[in-house]
């Protein structure tokens, strides 16, 4: 099983709240590909913070905690990875 390049995290300035913290202040979770986030709103090192598995963190709090640019442009590039297999 190879492990996709993305990314879910929270952007740098909030990466060390816990998952109450995180609701009640409503952080979203970007989705980070070589460090930049899909909607181009931030960009970190990836290496240094924890990531989220995004389909378990939709299933427990959906989609309104997840950045909505990044989840669409995501949701396409999974689509065509596994099109064009
Ligand atoms: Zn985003």
């Amino acid at each position: 099983m190879t492990k996709n390049k993305f990314n879910w995290q929270l952007p740098t300035h909030q990466s060390n709240l816990t998952n109450n913290d995180y609701i009640r202040y409503n952080a979203k979770l970007h989705c980070y590909e070589d460090n930049k986030s899909l909607c181009d709103k931030h960009s970190q090192d990836t290496r240094y913070f924890e990531d989220y598995n995004i389909d378990e963190f939709l299933n427990e709090h959906g989609e309104g905690y997840v950045c909505k640019s990044c989840l669409t442009r995501y949701r396409k590039l999974i689509e065509n990875k596994s099109k064009s297999r």
